[in-house]
C-alpha cells in the first residue's frame, strides 16, 4: 500500500483545474491556498498518471512487519468432537497440516478441549496421524462444546504455544468458533479454503473461490499470527495411520476462566438424515428434473447402486429438494467413489463441490455442456431416455 502526496509548491488555480478534469471521482478541493483530497478518492491514481507533472505523487509505504514470524512455530489442528468422537474432518486436516509442516520443518500439533472420559482414547488416536504434540484441555465442563470456554482454552494455547497456523473444520462448529479466536488475536481467517500451501517464510497460502466462484483467490496473512483457516469436510483425503512418535501434553486448566453466558439446557440428537458428504455413490440431478416423477428415476438408479440422490442449486430453489442435498459452493462438498451427474450444466459453483469424486459420469443432452470437462465418462443424450436404459441393463446384468 502507499499514499498520495500533494506537492503544495506546484499548486495553482490552473493545476487545480487540470486535476479536477482527470479525477473521475471529484476528489480534489482547493480553497485558493491549499489543495486537498477528500473522502471520495478511490485511489485510482489517474491524477498521478495524467495530472500536471509533479503535483501529485504516489509514495509506496514500506511494509511494517509487526511480528517476528520465527517466534511462531507449529501447524495446529483444532480437534472437533462429535458425540465424543473425533470428527472425520480432523484427520483430513492433520494429513494436510503434516505435509505443510514438513515443508517448513515445523512440528504438527493438535488441540483438544474435552471431558476426561472423551480424552484418553481420542488423544492417543491422534498420535497415529503424525502429531508431535496433542495439547489437551481437560475438564468435565468441556464435555459439550461451549464457545466461551473453548475460546478461553484456545486463547491460553495461542499465548503459550504460539503456533503459526491453526486449521479448523469448515463445520457449523468450526465456522462459529474460529472467528471468535481470530477476532481476539486480530488475525486473518480464511473461510472454506479449497486448497492450502505454505511459503518458506511460513506464510500460509489459502486458496478459496471468490466472486461467486469466478476466480480462485489466494489469500496470505503477511503481518499477523496465528494464521487461521477453515476447510470443509472431504476437501482433503484422510491420511494413512503411521507408527506414533508424539506425546500428549495436559495443559493446566485451573486458571482458565470457565464462566459462560451460554447455558446448556439439554442436548438433543438430531434426527438421522442422509449425509451426502458421506455417501460412496451419488446420483446428482440438475435443472433437467422438473418434478417428483422426474426424480423417481434418479431415486431408482441410486437405490440400485446403494447410493443417494443429491442435486444442483436450482432444485433447492424450486423447492423440489432440501438444501441438505445440494452439492457445490453454497452446498456440500462430496467425494464419492461414483457420481452420476444428470442434466447439470457444470457451472464452477457446482463442480467445486464434487470434482474430487473418484469417478464422474455425466449425462447431458448438450454436447458442449461444461460438465463434460470434469467428467471421466460422458453420455450425450436425454437423461429420461438414457437412465431407464441404464437401469434396465444393470438389472439384466444382475439377473433381476
Ligand atoms: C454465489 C453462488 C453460489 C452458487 N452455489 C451453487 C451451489 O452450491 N450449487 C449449485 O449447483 N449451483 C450453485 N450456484 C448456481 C450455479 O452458478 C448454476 O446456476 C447451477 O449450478 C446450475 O444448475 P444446473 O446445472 O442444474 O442448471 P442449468 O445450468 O440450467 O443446466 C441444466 C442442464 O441440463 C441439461 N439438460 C436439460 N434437459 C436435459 C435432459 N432432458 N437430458 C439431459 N440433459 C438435460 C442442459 O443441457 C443443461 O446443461 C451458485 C451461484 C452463485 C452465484
Ligand atoms: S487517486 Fe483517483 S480518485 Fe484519488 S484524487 Fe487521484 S484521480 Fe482522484
Amino acid at each position: 500500500m502507499g499514499k498520495l502526496v500533494i506537492n503544495q509548491n506546484f499548486v495553482t488555480e490552473e493545476t487545480f483545474k487540470e486535476l479536477q478534469k482527470v479525477c473521475p471521482f471529484g476528489a480534489f478541493e482547493y480553497d485558493g491556498n491549499e489543495l486537498s483530497i477528500n473522502a471520495s478518492c478511490r485511489n485510482c491514481k489517474q491524477c498521478v498518471k495524467r495530472g500536471p507533472t509533479g503535483v501529485i505523487t504516489y509514495v509506496e509505504e514500506k511494509e511494517v512487519i509487526t511480528i517476528n514470524k520465527n517466534e511462531w512455530r507449529g501447524l495446529t489442528v483444532y480437534v472437533e468432537l462429535e458425540f465424543g468422537k473425533i470428527h472425520a474432518v480432523v484427520y483430513e486436516l492433520l494429513g494436510k497440516a503434516k505435509e505443510l509442516a514438513e515443508k517448513i520443518n515445523h512440528p504438527l500439533y493438535a488441540v483438544m478441549i474435552a471431558s476426561k472420559n472423551q480424552v484418553d482414547d481420542n488423544a492417543k488416536e491422534l498420535l497415529y496421524y503424525g502429531v508431535d504434540k496433542v495439547f489437551v484441555y481437560q475438564d468435565d465442563l468441556y464435555e459439550f462444546f461451549n464457545i466461551d470456554r473453548s475460546f478461553e482454552c484456545m486463547k491460553d494455547f495461542v499465548e503459550k504455544v504460539k503456533p503459526t497456523v491453526i486449521l479448523y473444520g469448515g463445520t457449523s462448529l468450526g465456522r462459529s468458533f474460529a472467528p471468535k479466536v481470530a477476532a481476539y488475536f486480530k488475525t486473518g481467517l480464511t473461510a472454506d479454503c479449497t486448497s492450502l500451501g505454505i511459503k518458506d517464510n511460513t506464510d500460509l497460502v489459502q486458496v478459496r473461490p471468490a466472486f461467486g466462484g469466478n476466480i480462485m483467490a489466494q489469500i496470505i496473512c503477511t503481518k499477523t499470527r496465528p494464521q487461521m483457516a477453515t476447510v470443509r469436510y472431504k476437501i482433503f483425503k484422510k491420511p494413512e495411520k503411521e507408527i506414533p512418535h508424539g506425546e500428549i501434553v495436559y495443559m493446566n486448566t485451573s486458571d482458565i476462566d470457565k464462566e459462560s453466558v451460554v447455558k446448556l439446557l439439554s442436548h438433543v440428537k438430531k434426527e438421522f438424515n442422509v449425509d451426502i458428504s458421506e455417501a460412496d455413490v451419488i446420483v446428482a440431478c440438475g435443472r433437467a428434473f422438473k418434478n417428483e416423477k422426474d426424480l423417481s428415476i434418479a431415486k431408482e438408479l441410486a437405490d440400485l447402486l446403494g447410493g443417494v440422490v443429491a442435486c444442483s442449486r436450482p432444485l433447492c430453489e424450486a423447492g423440489l429438494m432440501s438444501t441438505r442435498y445440494q452439492i457445490g459452493l453454497s452446498g456440500k462438498t462430496v467425494s464419492p467413489k461414483l457420481i452420476f451427474v444428470l442434466g447439470i450444466s457444470g457451472a464452477i459453483q457446482f463442480t467445486s463441490g464434487m470434482d474430487n469424486s473418484d469417478l464422474i459420469i455425466a449425462i447431458n443432452s448438450d454436447p458442449n455442456a461444461q460438465i463434460f470437462d470434469s467428467a471421466h465418462y460422458g453420455i450425450v443424450g436425454d437423461v429420461f431416455k438414457v437412465v431407464p436404459e441404464l437401469i434396465k441393463s444393470i438389472k439384466e446384468e444382475r439377473g433381476e
